[in-house]
């Protein structure tokens, strides 16, 4: 309804009386409660990507499922009615079980991603105020910053540089500059200028609006199409095992050909040796692969997230297992991101502060080692201090908020203390309150105009306000070192005069700090002229009056210290990638153990990034841990020149301009607390705590989630393989098959779900995080690996064929005789089962029962077993027959054979070298 109204050809005065909104005040809480309860929640209907019904058809799409297909045609022909309504129950088993473990793995993901809803940024009652995205009424007052997603659409009524990608809506890739006049009313939805359209991207500059429409009701919500995500379950490895299943299809098509024509020549029936040949075909195909695969991919997901990582593409989960390279912001995710202010330089004198975290109650000092009160600073008598202070005051878009039950006392402890926003900001709204210049002095005394907001490229931030006590319009930048001092050419002396400035004094000074791992901000001022009402970076290009520098500390991560040395013996390098000065960098590097004690070249600044070519460019990446002052363009730069060495990066980021080098990287890796919507959107996975030591608990999860898939295909390749050889060798024998086609369905699909999938359960080995990664497009499986599938392969025919002989020699029907060959292949495989839950590690080394699941397992296979030889109805369905208990023991006894061989094996390969798990070339990279 709301939004008939043509909101971009009407004047911002009439929207606002339109909405009943206030264009500074915002809505009072009231008004958006009632609103709320009139147009419902900021959400859009979900409308289903595709529909059940042709998800569930997708499953029979499959090539084995067309042979099975036409083996029911077949048999129904032949008039086998058994075996015809068997096979058909197994293929619609296959697609439903197929069917219900895709949705849940689609459903797992998507409901985490959806977990970490966006947040909006509004003014309500006069306040500044984050609230989740799904608030918002119509009417609301939105800020908009760089990076935001808009929540909604909204007729802008303040824009500063505005820029909005609105691919999602227009298709149209270059970013639409906007306004705030009116525009015709005919005007394109991509030419309205003055309007934010809900799901697009703010890429640049701020702006305010007031919110037109909400939810379905959004130009996105009509567009119902776009809205469906389009998650695949396709990975590189699923797709890998898709081709080689099109490739095993072909030879299988071709040797089940053979079978038929050999069982002709032997003179078989037209119906046996059609048999043969489906059993071939149906046995060699390792039909639960692909969905075993993308199960095992998805519980890989859902452990991820219990330790704090959110994967948003499901090949990541694989890739994280091969990463090499792992490229870190510094502050936050290395950092604690919780600043204080410990030192303040300001004209000619050095003072300590004191105090924690974020408590606003502490002392500058004199430094020197006691402390004495004698030698308490007065930060309000000195004016380049006070100045230095109230820069960092006003210059500032963060809150401090006392603790919640306290009044504010002397009582409160730091930890209570609390701010929102920049944590750096924040830092320097507490330093401030020490001296007793707070937030409510600064209102009474100075009116904000206009701000320039931090962003990463200028490294700085401006604030135009109005003195109200002298009616002079002041202009506070703070900022780095580099981007304020140039700009400098006075300062402020603790008299309150202006003189010459010392530029390589304060530059030694910023140093000093800045060595001991300090964070350091300087901070200027500038007249402006009297009733400036905008502000521009041409207005603070120069003549600045250099006030002062705070530093702050912002303590390592111990978890990340502790990240940083798993990585490195991991053969992961781990590489500080930051915005801020060099050697506070190095410091923080130095502590994380990321610099070496003796590094021979520690950082690289983004200046000297910019001056070299592509060929050093890649050495420069591979070689140095630090690279500081770095732009986001550095960063996709970084990313390119790693890549170009073939390795597998994971990039981290926040900002807006982060989103080309998140998507270039192999792995993306945002921030969910601190990043922007922007950095999510482009980014594979995200950290809900922000830490560093979160990417380590992925990689190693990624790891263990491609070790058990490995050894998911090692153990169920035997199984075909097995049977395979055994019908092949009994058609070119011309003897009776030891297994029908129902009976090598029955094995392929109980045991794959019974046993195989357990494996997905196998805990993370010890030693998983203590060998290189493994190698992108090397073949998941060695030449150690295929040869125990060949060796395992030959075993269980040899027994199945075996066991099936000399019953039929000792007098049993052919029934009993396959049954006891079919129950080999299980037992067969229940055994293996134990060998390869490591790939290299004996059992006993691994614990019989530090995976309950594979008991468990073990457990309903062998009821399943036993009423498939004892159930009268089964017997009938699948043609078998009651077995004793001595065929039992020999059954039992060839499966522990075959585990001990393959315990040989192993242990063999053990002494005689160190298992090769792909990769080992990559060893060199460990420290
Ligand atoms: P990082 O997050 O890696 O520390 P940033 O790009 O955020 O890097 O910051 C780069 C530099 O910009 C910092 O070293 C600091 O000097 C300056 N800076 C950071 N935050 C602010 C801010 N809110 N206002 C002004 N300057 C800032
Ligand atoms: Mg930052």
């Amino acid at each position: 309804m709301r939004s008939e109204q043509r909101w971009h050809a009407t004047p911002v005065e009439e929207v606002t009386e339109h909405l009943s909104a206030d264009s500074t005040e915002g809505l009072s809480a009231a008004a958006a409660a009632q609103r709320q309860q009139r147009y419902g929640l900021n959400r859009l209907t979900e409308h289903k990507g595709m529909g059940p019904v042709k998800r569930f058809l997708l499953q029979f799409h499959q090539p084995l499922v067309y042979i099975l297909l036409s083996a029911v045609a077949v048999t129904l022909a032949l008039q086998e009615w058994v075996d015809a309504a068997v096979i058909a129950m197994v293929v619609l088993l296959n697609a439903i079980i197929g069917f219900v473990q895709e949705a849940k793995a689609l459903r797992a993901i998507n409901a985490l991603s959806k977990r970490l809803h966006s947040v909006a940024t509004v003014i309500r009652d006069g306040q500044r105020q984050s609230i989740a995205a799904d608030q918002l009424v119509p009417g609301d007052l939105v800020v908009l910053q760089p990076g935001d997603k808009v929540p909604a659409d909204m007729r802008l009524i303040k824009s500063r540089d505005l820029q909005i990608d609105e691919s999602a809506l227009t298709g149209e890739s270059v970013p639409a500059e906007k306004t705030t006049a009116e525009l015709p009313a005919d005007s394109e939805l991509g030419d309205r200028r003055n309007m934010g359209y809900s799901s697009t991207l703010v890429t640049y500059g701020t702006g305010l609006g007031l919110v037109t429409g909400i939810g379905d009701d959004t130009e996105i919500g009509k567009i119902s199409a776009l809205i469906a995500t389009t998650q695949t379950l396709d990975t590189p490895l699923t797709k890998r095992i898709k081709q080689f299943s099109h490739l095993l299809l072909y030879a299988i098509l071709a040797l089940a050909g053979v079978t038929l024509l050999v069982g002709w020549l032997h003179g078989g029936s037209l119906l046996e040796t059609f048999m043969a040949a489906v059993a071939l075909a149906v046995g060699a195909i390792p039909e639960g692969l692909p969905a075993a695969v993308t199960i095992m991919l998805a519980i890989g997901v859902s452990r991820m997230a219990r330790r704090r990582a959110i994967i948003r593409n499901l090949p990541a989960v694989e890739t994280l297992g091969s990463t090499t390279v792992i490229c870190s912001d510094k502050t936050g995710t290395l950092t604690k991101n919780e600043m204080t202010v410990r030192e303040l330089w300001s004209g000619a004198q050095l003072v300590d502060v004191s105090g924690d975290g974020y408590d606003p109650h502490g002392e500058f000092y004199h430094p020197g080692a006691d402390r004495d009160p004698g030698d308490v600073v007065d930060a309000g008598a000195d004016a380049a201090l006070r100045e230095t202070l109230t820069a960092g005051l006003l210059c500032n878009e963060a809150s401090l908020l006392p603790p919640a039950d306290a009044d504010a006392g002397a009582t409160s402890t730091a930890a209570q203390w609390q701010i929102t926003g920049d944590p750096t900001e924040g830092a320097l709204l507490v330093s401030a309150h020490k001296a007793g210049l707070t937030t409510a002095t600064a209102q009474a005394r100075f009116e904000k105009i206009d701000t320039i907001p931090f962003q990463s490229e200028y490294q700085y931030m401006a604030t135009l306000c109005r003195d109200r006590e002298v009616d002079t319009c002041v202009i506070y930048i703070k900022g780095s070192l580099e981007s304020v001092l140039p700009k400098c050419d006075s300062v402020l002396d603790s008299g309150g005069r202006p003189g010459p400035i010392d530029a390589a004094d304060v530059q030694r000074r910023a140093e000093e700090m800045a060595a001991r791992g300090l964070r350091v901000l300087a901070f200027a001022r500038k007249r402006a002229a009297a009733g400036s009402d905008t502000l521009e970076h041409e207005d603070v290009a120069g003549a600045l009056e250099f006030l002062g520098l705070q530093a702050m500390i912002d303590p390592p991560r111990p978890e990340a210290a502790r990240a940083v040395a798993a990585c490195h013996r991991a053969g992961i390098a781990v590489k500080m990638i930051t915005g801020d000065h060099a050697l506070t960098a190095v410091s923080i590097a130095r502590q994380l153990g990321i610099v070496a004690a003796d590094e021979k070249r520690p950082v690289v600044t983004g200046r000297e990034l910019t001056d070299v070519d592509a060929g050093q460019l890649e050495d420069l990446a591979g070689e140095v841990p630090v690279f500081a002052r770095v732009s986001p363009d550095h960063k996709l730069q970084l990313v390119k020149a790693l890549q170009a060495g073939d390795q597998v990066v994971a990039m981290t980021g926040d900002g807006v301009n982060d989103a080309p080098a998140l998507r270039r990287a192999d792995i993306g890796v945002a921030m969910a607390l601190n990043g922007t919507e922007v950095a999510r959107e482009a980014a594979d996975m995200m950290l809900t705590d922000d830490n560093f030591a979160t990417i380590r608990a992925a990689v190693e999860e990624g790891r263990s989630v491609f070790d058990n898939l490995k050894k998911f295909i090692v153990w169920t390749l035997p199984t075909n393989g097995g049977e395979a050889l055994v019908i092949l060798v009994a058609v070119l024998l011309g003897i009776s098959l030891p297994l029908l086609p129902v009976h090598i369905l029955w094995v392929n699909m109980t045991t794959a779900i019974c046993l195989g999938l357990m494996l997905a359960f196998e805990p993370a080995e010890a030693n998983i995080m203590e060998r290189p990664p493994h190698q992108p497009n090397t073949s998941i499986l060695d030449s150690t690996l295929l040869w125990r599938i060949l060796l395992v392969s030959s075993l269980l025919s040899v027994s199945a064929f075996g066991l099936f002989e000399l019953e039929l020699l000792w007098g049993a029907t052919e029934t009993e005789a396959r049954t006891v060959a079919v129950a080999m292949f299980v037992v067969g495989e229940a055994f293996y089962l134990f060998n390869c839950r490591s790939l290299t590690q004996s059992v006993f080394k691994v614990g019989f029962f530090s995976n309950p699941w594979i008991w468990f397992g073990i457990a309903v296979m062998a009821i399943l077993q036993l009423l498939f030889t004892y159930l009268p109805v089964m017997n009938q369905w699948f043609d078998t027959a009651p077995i004793g208990i001595d065929a039992w023991l020999r059954i039992l006894a060839c499966g522990l054979m075959i585990s001990l061989i393959i315990g040989l094996e192993k242990h063999w390969r053990q002494r005689s070298g160190p298992a090769d798990l792909g990769g080992a070339q990559r060893a060199e990279a460990m420290p």
